[in-house]
Order: C-alpha cells, then sequence, then structure tokens
C-alpha cells in the first residue's frame, strides 16, 4: 500500500505571498485532471499528479474535455473552495446555505450586536419606500435594544451566580440576543464561511441566477468572477438550462386557481404526513437482508413473524451498548418520515442547517402570525411587539406590490413560513439528538420535541433511544434501570 497526502485547502492569503511566478500552478483543478485521468491511464496516480503540475494548462483542457464533452461532472468535486462571505442578509443567507453537500459556518445570531449591519435590498428603488423601510428597521431596531437591555438585566439578576465571571456575563447576554432578536428584520446583515466543491459550486450559481434577489444574484456574479481567474476549467455550466427555468411555470399556472397557501393562522406544531409503514420491521429486515444475504421481501416477511415482545428484545439488545454520540446505522436509513411545520424565521435559521435532509419551505407569510418568545411577554414588550409586526406588516404589503419578493427583508425572526421536510430515521436521531437538547435554542428545541414524541409513536422500536442529548441518561434508565455505558454528556 502507498498512500499520500495530495492537497489540502490553504489560506488564499498565504497562496498570495507565494513568489508570483509560481502562482499559475496554484490552482486546484490538477487535482481534479489528474484524478480524472485514474480511469484510463495505467499510470500510478502521483505520476498523474505530476504531469498535471507541469503542465497545467494541457491539465485545464483536459478537464474541460472530461467535464464537458464526456459528462464526467464528479471530477469537479475534487477541486474545494473556501468562501469569507461577508455583509449579505439573512435573507440572502437563506438562499446560500440551502445546499446540502456544501459546508457552512455563520455567526451565531446570539452574537449580533447591530453595529449599522443591514441590507437595503437594491429592488427597493423609489425615495419614499426606502424611507418606509428605514423607518420600520429603525422601529424593529430599537425594540430590539430595549428588549435586549431589560432582558438582560432580569437574566443577569436571575442568573447570578453564572454571570459573575465576565464569561457569565456574555453567555447571559447571548439568552437575551437570542430572544431579543425576534424583532429584527431579515435585511439584518450577517457573515458566513462557505467551504463547497467546484461541482456543488456551479449549480450553486446556476440556482442563484434565478434567485428572485437580486443580492442572491450578486453574490453569484462575484463569486464566480473570483473563481475563474484560479480555476478556469473547471465551471463550465453556469447558467440555467431552460429545464432550471422553466420547468414549474405549467404547474404554477394550473395551480394558481387553487386557494392560496395561508388564509388561516395554523397550528405551528410539527405534522407527520407520510411515513415508511412497518418502519421497524423495515429496518430490522434491511439488516438481516445485507447480514443473511437474503431478498427483501423475504427477509421483511421473516421479521414479521416475529412476536413483538422478542422484537423489542432486539431492539433492546441493539441499543445496550449505546452511547450519547453514537451514530445509528445505514440501516435506519429505511425509515422516511414527512412532517409539516409551521416555523418562525429563527427556527428556519437553524432547521436549514440539516442538510440529510428534503426541505421544501413555502414564503414568509404574515397571516401565519408571529413567534413572540416568552420571554418577551414576561417582561411586558407584547404590546409594543405587536405593534412594530403590524407597522412591519403594513410595510410589506406596500413593498409587495412595489418590489415582489424583495419585501420580504422587512419581515422579522418572528414571521414564519411553512415547511415539508423528510427525513430518515437515522438523521432524525441526529437532528433530535442535538435540537431536543437543554443547550439548544428553544424555537427549535420545542420542533425537535414535538417530532421525537411523534416519530416515537409510528416507530415505537427503532425510536426508542430518540432523545435529547441532555435527556439520554433517562431515556437509557428508562429502559435499562441501569445507567448507560461509556462517558457522561457535557
Ligand atoms: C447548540 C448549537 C449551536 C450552534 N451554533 C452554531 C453557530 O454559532 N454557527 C453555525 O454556523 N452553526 C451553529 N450550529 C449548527 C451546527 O454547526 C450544524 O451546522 C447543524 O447542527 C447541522 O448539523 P450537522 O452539521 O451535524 O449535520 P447535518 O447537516 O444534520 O448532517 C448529519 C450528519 O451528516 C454528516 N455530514 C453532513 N454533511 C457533511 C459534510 N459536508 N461533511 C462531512 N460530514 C457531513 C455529519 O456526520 C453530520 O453530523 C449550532 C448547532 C447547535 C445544536
Amino acid at each position: 500500500m502507498r498512500v499520500k497526502l495530495a492537497g489540502f485547502n490553504i489560506d488564499a492569503d498565504i497562496l498570495r505571498r507565494l513568489e508570483s511566478g509560481r502562482r499559475r500552478h496554484l490552482t486546484p483543478e490538477t487535482l481534479s485532471a489528474a484524478y480524472a485521468r485514474i480511469s484510463r491511464s495505467p499510470l500510478a496516480v502521483d505520476r498523474l499528479r505530476r504531469q498535471a503540475c507541469r503542465d497545467v494548462e494541457k491539465a485545464r483542457r483536459s478537464n474541460q474535455k472530461i467535464i464537458f464533452a464526456m459528462g464526467h461532472h464528479s471530477v469537479a468535486e475534487h477541486a474545494v473552495f473556501n468562501f469569507d462571505i461577508m455583509g449579505v442578509s439573512r435573507l440572502a443567507l437563506e438562499e446560500i446555505e440551502r445546499f446540502r453537500l456544501a459546508s457552512y459556518t455563520e455567526k451565531s445570531q446570539r452574537y449580533v450586536t447591530l453595529a449599522g449591519d443591514l441590507v437595503l435590498p437594491a429592488e427597493i428603488r423609489s425615495a419614499a419606500l426606502k424611507k418606509t423601510f428605514r423607518a420600520v428597521v429603525q422601529q424593529q431596531n430599537r425594540l430590539y435594544f430595549k428588549g435586549f437591555a431589560l432582558l438582560n438585566r432580569r437574566l443577569q439578576q436571575q442568573h447570578a451566580k453564572t454571570a459573575q465571571s465576565a464569561v457569565g456575563q456574555r453567555l447571559v447576554e447571548g439568552w437575551a440576543k437570542e430572544d431579543a432578536r425576534y424583532i429584527l428584520s431579515l435585511a439584518t446583515s450577517g457573515q458566513v464561511g462557505m467551504t463547497v466543491n467546484a461541482r456543488t459550486l456551479e449549480h450553486m450559481l446556476r440556482r442563484w441566477r434565478l434567485s428572485p434577489r437580486q443580492e442572491v444574484r450578486q453574490l453569484g456574479e462575484k463569486l464566480l468572477a473570483l473563481v475563474l481567474p484560479v480555476a478556469p476549467s473547471i465551471i463550465l455550466f453556469p447558467e440555467p438550462s431552460a429545464f432550471d427555468r422553466d420547468a414549474f411555470s405549467p404547474l404554477n399556472e394550473f395551480f394558481a386557481a387553487f386557494p392560496a397557501a395561508a388564509n388561516r393562522r395554523a397550528g405551528t406544531g410539527p405534522r407527520i404526513v407520510s411515513f415508511t409503514e412497518n418502519g421497524d420491521d423495515r429496518i430490522l429486515a434491511a439488516h438481516v437482508c445485507s447480514h443473511r444475504g437474503l431478498e427483501f421481501p423475504r427477509a421483511l416477511a421473516m421479521v414479521k413473524k416475529i412476536a413483538p415482545a422478542r422484537k423489542r428484545l432486539l431492539f433492546k439488545e441493539f441499543f445496550k451498548k449505546v452511547e450519547f454520540f453514537s451514530a445509528m446505522p445505514r440501516e435506519f436509513e429505511m425509515a422516511d418520515i414527512t412532517f409539516q411545520a409551521t416555523v418562525s424565521a429563527s427556527s428556519f435559521a437553524q432547521l436549514k442547517r440539516h442538510r440529510m435532509a428534503t426541505l421544501l419551505a413555502g414564503d414568509y407569510l404574515p397571516e401565519l402570525g408571529n413567534t413572540l418568545p416568552a420571554s418577551l411577554r414576561e417582561i411586558g414588550l407584547a404590546g409594543e411587539f405587536a405593534e412594530i409586526i403590524a407597522a412591519t406588516n403594513d410595510a410589506y404589503s406596500l413593498l409587495r406590490e412595489a418590489a415582489g419578493s424583495a419585501a420580504d427583508y422587512i419581515l422579522t425572526n418572528s414571521h414564519r413560513r411553512r415547511v415539508l421536510m423528510k427525513m430518515n430515521l437515522r438523521e432524525i436521531y441526529h437532528f433530535v439528538r442535538l435540537r431536543d437538547d437543554e443547550h439548544a435554542q428553544w424555537d427549535i428545541r420545542e420542533l425537535a420535541h414535538g417530532l421525537a414524541e411523534k416519530v416515537r409513536r409510528i416507530m415505537p422500536l427503532s425510536a426508542m433511544m430518540l432523545c435529547g442529548k441532555s435527556r439520554f441518561h433517562e431515556a437509557y434508565g428508562n429502559i435499562y434501570s441501569s445507567p448507560p455505558p461509556g462517558a457522561l454528556p457535557e
């Protein structure tokens, strides 16, 4: 066996400091080109790589041929880019982070400072509308500062012990910010560090060119302009196809006559709309299938015949050594759960980060109501909150007429949208472990908690250990009447 470290991503500032004569070689395209040749060349891959580095222009031509002419797009995945994306709106971040095969880290909403960070959408052109937009955002921001100050004072008193140290004080401040920000607009700016391979980047660029938001379209052009000089051979299809553009148009026309999405305030909790029947059996059967080499229908028929008590025992044995961080095996992907929920923008910001899922989100709609944190109600700000939401919704109607979907920028973290989400049980375990946990933010925690309760009912055996990290010991103890093995969660 021979293994070599073939590459790793390096800060672009360091690369720029390297001598300019070598800069033309500093491209991830050589990796893609070398790996693309593996399938047909008799040479060892490290030699292919050396060849690609010696003649970058040839490597580029090879990339273009293999990706473009042969349609072997996966080779573009070997070229990886990192982007610092700064000063983008919360709304744009939603479009940026909707891609599953990329990595993101963004500023925590707990640390939003609001130091002049607002994105005024270019679609809002008239001076009068700009004035309205700014005036409403100012009202929202004023209530944010007021809410933060009151909440912070109260929480610092309530958690005086934690707040004894500077670190503790900042932690408590974070809790206050977390709830106060429900009144902040989606125009509030943020930043994200994004790592993405060339294939996904190309897909992003195609999608962003179709975005109704100029901010997002502009971002796509900026990223393309940054990548092309470094790796000209690897982004070949940044233009949306006719299918990308128009596939849904006839459907949308047809469904235009149907009732509008949200004409009443719906319950917000998750509602399971479909799931894999006999999920427990299918998970067991999937294992039997691969372990014993059986055909799936036969394995399933066998599993169905096992007495329920015996099956429970089998799952109990299976989970016996589970620890709070254990990942469920692939067999758990055989059971799907699709749910619908009405979530606040704040909850959505967290939900969308779970990439091993299918997430379809409707528009933010004032008709769906707003999520008011209990803490803001407790400090007597419910009335002011409602007044500002009313002003926001009025401005939204005005902006909607003049600037279409750019009106969304004025909506707040408390505004809601309906989501339809499908996850398999493996991802649900991961999601619930992180989000139905005492460290999780309360809004998404409620969603995860409600979902976990329902999933445990429909898959009582395979979901018997489904719980937040902080409840793991209790859940384990309930089943085994003994503490779990391994380390304790922090
Ligand atoms: C309490 C809390 C605080 C947080 N604070 C912040 C914050 O301040 N800033 C911030 O940006 N995010 C924050 N997050 C979000 C967090 O970093 C994750 O992005 C989010 O929880 C999604 O989970 P996940 O990354 O494990 O993966 P999911 O997308 O849910 O995927 C499930 C699993 O698939 C695998 N996987 C998925 N994609 C990849 C990949 N590209 N490469 C390798 N493995 C992959 C991993 O094993 C992963 O655990 C916070 C989350 C929590 C719970």
